[in-house]
């Protein structure tokens, strides 16, 4: 793990130096925390490791979130503790006790209600190393007895219908029954009126985001720790997590050789003794004492032959067994805010208001998929009684998240759709035309993809349309065709693509396209560029031309959305690589139209599975592009151990030997630019100094002056560059024909997706072309077993960018396809990975029946589900009430 690790604090160092401005990584730390989770638990040893990771990228996560740099600040001097703490101790690798876990600060408030308050500060009190409780024999003799079968879990029977789990449990009937509408303004109320809420505690919930008692409910677990399993010590196995009730023994509070304060006691129950060991918590030693009953719950350790658990929870033996002794909640923390704090407040909430929470689906829709209700959902949700109940609520609430995305986005298009526009009317003979100019015959999907366009602009409602379409099966040439027909109606058409590179061959290739329909006035179309890298005074002149309609076409980068860009009459908008903008950004260029709503054609070679795609962009209409243009091979793909990197080489070299180029892709995933830039410029170094001296190497990264990137792809395409090496910019937008070689290290870090849109670089001319995924996910094992370069398997058998997705669907649910911060879905889905084809299948099933019934959701029985759908409308964009 230590190597992610370090990357991690390389990142974490840059974002402190650019000060705070979450724009160290691309896509900023929640987009990063995703891709680095993964990484690093592929390094991780140990489930310490692993809850490390899990803890770090929920920081990360919540830096987006973040609005002062004072909370980042803070923030990152957290993770650069927890991650240099870890780098230390790996690095030390002695025979140590087992690595401490990151301790959790003092609570700030009073933190529980235990009879010795924490002190601040204890001296440590000098006492002689306990000896080692007699244990050796018995040691021996569990390492020898046979494992344990764990208890087969008893399936509950599922409940019946409409009958909640209060019921079940016998509690209905009395004061609690819900016999008052429960009103849902109850739950508006802020955190600070719950008992154990003060100012202060109220103030570090408010940086989760959670400022009522609403939210509090909704602040999900994001797992948890099974510690219902109650063990006698003397049947304890080394590594497993355990609950376990003991008498304090003896007990002695230290200082280790770093100075921290350490609290060492043992527990005994009668058939042997665990030894206990605390860090940094001085207090615990008024907690813990001498004849005490507690109940710890932790992972199970051996130190010179006895049984240690190290930061274990504990709870004193009398009370509620909160922390311990069952399937125990964890939850998104922030400093000053402990594990034990939040399940204190959460239990509480969790007890008593989830049963306030009015269940807005309809009845009907509850007993036909026979759903646990919205109460006991979110209630088991956070303490569960068995992994069972855990189960039904996840799955609930899942179906929830889906749910309300959907008929959200349903009604959204009602809503958008009620909008009139002027119609474009799309003459046959013109189309004809235009395609008559084309280089070369439309596909069959590029011909159904114009009749889809022609008939949204003929409409008179405004054009929303998604198209998903592989690398390569020519999405240029329908957005071309939807801007010459925006043109001929005498409207403005603005393309707007995320990189300066895709802008800049989208530029070439509409001046090309365009150049062959004449306009009105027989002449071509203006178009021109606008992205960051124009000088002041070029950009003015665009800003000019936009305003009095002397430029018809624009094609530029986030430049398009400024404040100072304004259109004489903007008809269309597209978007390129739709997923990479947010959904702010998609909503700011439709809203450059000054009249109301142009017509929109977002675009995206990122295939999510049909079926999802119809579901989570339902306000969209969907067109595939299916079909490649004629001529394309597959491209030959192959996942190579690290050691087989010469023999690439070598291949690499016999390609450009028979005239061909060839790629190097060097990534550091989407990390730092900078990083991954001076790791690029490192490689290009070596490879040109020490692997192919003899050849012509060229080099592309991020960094680069967009003068100087221009410079090296042109070069490339030129043929004056053999082999161009590169970070990932060139994942969407080179079309090099004669290349035929896309050599990509460190593969095992990327989804399917994208490395299947870095091998759609080539293959795009006529020469049998090749994909070399180094992996060094198996050490070097080039048909390991393990998951890295197994998953990448999937690259070698099929070309099909959709049967890709649907892979990494299955293999990683949806969260991957929708976790990223561009997808404009992160923090609104919590349950991403449980929203399988069934799922979403149930989930488009009951929206269209609602829908069909009640459109507007007016009768009474709905209203509930309206007022949800409002907020979560509301929600998701307070500025332009825009979600598509
Ligand atoms: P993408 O969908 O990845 O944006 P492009 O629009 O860049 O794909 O098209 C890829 C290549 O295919 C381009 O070189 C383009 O000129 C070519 N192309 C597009 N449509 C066709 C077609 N119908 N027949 C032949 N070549 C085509
Ligand atoms: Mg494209």
């Amino acid at each position: 793990m230590a190597s992610s690790l370090e990357t991690l604090v390389k990142i974490l160092n840059l974002e402190q130096r650019k000060g705070y401005k979450n724009d160290a990584v691309i896509g900023g730390f929640g987009r990063f925390a995703r891709h680095w989770a993964r990484e690093a638990h592929g390094q991780a040893k140990t489930d310490a490791h692993k809850r490390l990771v899990d803890d770090i990228a929920d920081d990360l996560r919540r830096y987006d979130d973040l609005n002062t740099p004072e909370e980042r600040a803070d923030l990152i001097d957290t993770l650069l503790e927890k991650a240099t703490g870890q780098i230390d101790r790996q690095d030390a690798e002695v025979a140590a006790p087992p690595p401490p876990k990151v301790e959790e600060p003092a609570p700030a408030e009073t933190p529980e209600p235990s009879p010795a308050p924490p002190e601040p500060e204890v001296e440590a009190e000098a006492e002689p190393e306990p000896p080692p409780p007699s244990r050796q024999p018995q040691a021996r003799e569990r390492e020898k007895a046979p494992r344990q079968p764990r208890p087969k879990r008893q399936r509950k029977p599922r409940p019946e219908p409409a009958r909640s789990l209060r019921e079940r449990r016998g509690y209905a009937g009395g004061e609690f029954e819900i016999s008052a509408p429960a009103t849902e303004e109850n739950l508006s109320v802020p955190v600070s009126t719950l008992s154990g809420v003060g100012a202060k505690r109220a103030q570090l919930l408010e940086r989760l985001g959670v400022t009522t008692v609403r939210d509090l409910l909704y602040l999900f677990p994001h797992r948890h720790e099974d510690f219902s399993r109650l063990k006698t010590i003397d049947r304890l196995e080394i590594g497993e997590e355990v609950t376990v009730v003991g008498t304090v023994g003896r007990v002695s509070a230290r200082k280790t050789k770093r100075g921290q304060p350490m609290l060492e006691a043992i527990i005994s129950d009668g058939t042997d003794a665990l030894s206990l060991t605390w860090f940094n918590q001085p207090w615990l030693s008024k907690q813990i004492y001498e004849g005490r009953q507690i109940v710890v719950s932790g992972k199970v350790d051996q130190y010179l032959g006895r049984l240690t658990m190290t930061s274990p929870e504990w709870e004193p033996m009398e009370r509620d067994w909160l922390h311990t002794g069952r399937v125990v909640p964890v939850y998104p923390l922030t400093k000053d805010l402990s594990a034990r704090v939040m399940r204190q407040i959460m239990k509480r909430v969790s007890d008593e208001w989830p049963r306030r929470l009015a269940d807005y689906l309809p009845l009907d829709m509850r007993e036909r998929l026979d759903m646990m209700d919205l109460g006991d959902a979110v209630a088991q949700v956070h303490f569960p009684d068995s992994w069972d109940d855990l189960q039904a609520a996840r799955a609930r609430l899942a179906f929830d998240e889906l749910f309300i995305l959907h008929l959200s986005m349903v009604m959204r298009r009602q809503d958008w759709q009620a909008d009139a526009i002027e119609t474009i009317g799309v003459e046959d003979a013109w189309l004809e035309t235009f395609q008559q100019a084309l280089p070369y015959q439309l596909t069959g999907a590029q011909q159904r993809a114009l009749n889809d366009i022609r008939q949204d602009l003929e409409s008179g409602v405004p054009m929303n349309r998604l198209l998903q379409g592989d690398v390569g099966s020519g999405k240029t040439v329908v957005a071309a065709a939807a801007i010459a027909m925006a043109l001929s109606a005498g409207k403005q058409a603005a393309l707007m693509a995320p990189t300066g590179i895709l802008c800049e061959q989208h530029y070439a290739a509409l001046n090309d396209l365009l150049s062959r329909v004449p306009g009105t006035d027989g002449q071509p179309p203006a178009v021109r560029l606008l992205t960051g890298s124009l000088s002041d005074a070029e950009r003015q002149e665009v800003y000019a031309g936009l305003a009095d309609g002397s430029i018809q076409v624009v094609v530029g980068t986030h430049a398009l959305i400024q404040a100072g860009v304004e259109f004489a009459d903007l008809g269309l908008a597209v978007i390129d690589e739709q997923h990479r903008f947010g959904v702010h950004q998609r909503g700011t260029l439709r809203g450059k139209a000054a009249g109301g709503n142009p017509h929109l054609l977002v675009m995206t070679a990122t295939p999510i599975p049909r079926t999802l795609a119809l579901t989570i962009h339902a306000d969209l209409d969907l067109t595939l592009l299916d079909e490649m243009p004629p001529g394309r091979q597959a491209v030959e793909t192959r996942v190579l151990g690290t050691r087989e990197r010469e023999r690439s080489y070598a291949f690499l070299r016999s390609q450009i030997e028979q005239g061909r180029q060839a790629f190097i892709v060097h990534p550091l995933v989407e990390e730092s630019e900078n990083i991954e830039a001076r790791s690029a410029v490192a490689e290009f170094e070596r490879l040109q100094k020490e692997v192919f001296a003899d050849l012509r190497l060229g080099l592309l990264h991020g960094q680069m002056k967009p003068a100087e990137k221009e410079q090296a792809m042109a070069q490339f395409y030129d043929g004056e560059i053999d082999i161009l090496v590169s970070t990932t910019v060139i994942e969407v937008g080179i079309d090099v024909p004669n290349a035929s070689v896309m050599m990509v290290e460190n593969a095992n870090r990327f989804g399917l997706a994208q490395l299947h849109q870095l091998r759609g670089r080539v293959g795009r001319g006529e020469h049998r072309s090749y994909c070399l995924l180094i992996s060094d996910a198996d050490g070097g094992d080039p048909l390991g077993v393990n998951g890295g370069s197994q998953r990448l398997a999937a690259l070698e058998e099929t070309n099909d960018g959709f049967r890709l997705a649907e892979i990494d669907w299955e293999m990683r649910g949806a969260g991957d396809l929708l976790g990223t911060r561009q997808s404009g879905f992160v923090g609104r889905i919590h349950f991403a990975n449980l929203m399988d084809p069934h799922l979403v299948e149930t989930v488009q099933r009951e929206v269209d029946t609602l829908v069909k019934t009640d459109p507007h959701l007016q009768a009474p029985q709905h209203a509930p589900l309206a007022e949800r759908v409002a907020r979560v409308q509301a929600r998701q964009d307070p500025a332009h009430g825009d979600i598509s």
